[in-house]
């Protein structure tokens, strides 16, 4: 039995329950692949600083994650087929403002904590998990208009879900 802080144990269960619900709607995948490296690895030992895990480290452990992780709309100019299938698929909401009903919105803020933040690369957060590259439209993010109940709102990648 392996015994994980509370806060992974959540994360765990988020990332399970989303798991589920892709297999719900896309059926059963063909093929579940997961890396796991040895955190006992000298190469990553030795660049741990004081006091840190290598769960603290993504940029060690995981330092190719912008190659296989996105959170950003694809422009379609580079990749149609892409852009129509993130935008279909992997936008979140939106909620917040713009849809205060949406069921996410606990206490007036979305308990999936969306929409996130900006990010110009991806970085390790101070919870140990990883902050995907988010970029802005002024930093060459994309963005697209989504048209609400109460008019059209602007969404860029603070709203994508990993993919
Ligand atoms: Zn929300």
């Amino acid at each position: 039995m392996i015994l994980l802080p509370s806060s992974y144990k959540c994360h765990i269960q988020e990332y399970a329950q989303d798991a589920m619900a892709y297999v719900r709607h896309y059926g059963r995948p063909d093929l579940f692949i997961t890396f796991t490296c040895n955190p006992a690895w000298d190469e990553i030992q030795q660049l741990l600083l004081p006091g840190q895990s290598q769960g603290d480290r993504h940029d060690i452990t995981t330092d190719e994650i912008d190659d296989v992780v996105c959170v950003e709309i694809p422009r379609a100019d580079v990749d149609k087929d892409l852009h129509a299938v993130i935008i279909k698929n992997e936008i979140y909401g939106p909620c917040g403002a713009p849809n205060s009903n949406s069921p996410c919105m606990v206490d007036g803020k979305c308990s999936k904590k969306y929409h996130r933040a900006f990010t110009a690369n991806t970085i390790t957060g101070d919870d140990g998990y990883p902050r995907y590259m988010r970029r802005s439209t002024e930093d060459g993010g994309n963005s697209l208009a989504v048209h609400m109940q109460n008019g059209v709102i602007n969404v860029d990648n603070r709203w994508v879900v990993p993919y």
